[in-house]
């Protein structure tokens, strides 16, 4: 089952399990769309695989399966620009 991270953990931006901007890979390292298309060039920093969207979790399985609450920030060369 996906973690459903609740971050992206470049530039910490809240990615709710209802949004489409999460972008995650196979190990389900979580960005959000801008930063997977603008400073990441669609691939992950942290294993080099494919970003692809995060399918969204039907809202009546979050109360049985909820998302982590577990922030996860990294810096990543690529995204020093963003953190500053
Ligand atoms: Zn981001
Ligand atoms: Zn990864």
């Amino acid at each position: 089952m996906l973690v459903l991270r609740p971050n992206c953990e470049c530039c910490d931006r809240d990615l709710p399990p209802e949004s489409d901007l999460a972008r995650i890979c196979t190990f389900e390292c979580t960005f959000c769309a801008d930063c997977t298309e603008s400073v990441l060039g669609g691939r992950c920093p942290n294993c080099g695989g494919d970003l692809v969207r995060r399918p969204v979790r039907p809202a009546a399985l979050l109360a049985k399966y909820p998302a982590s609450t577990e922030r996860v920030t990294k810096p990543h060369a690529g995204c020093a620009d963003v953190l500053g």
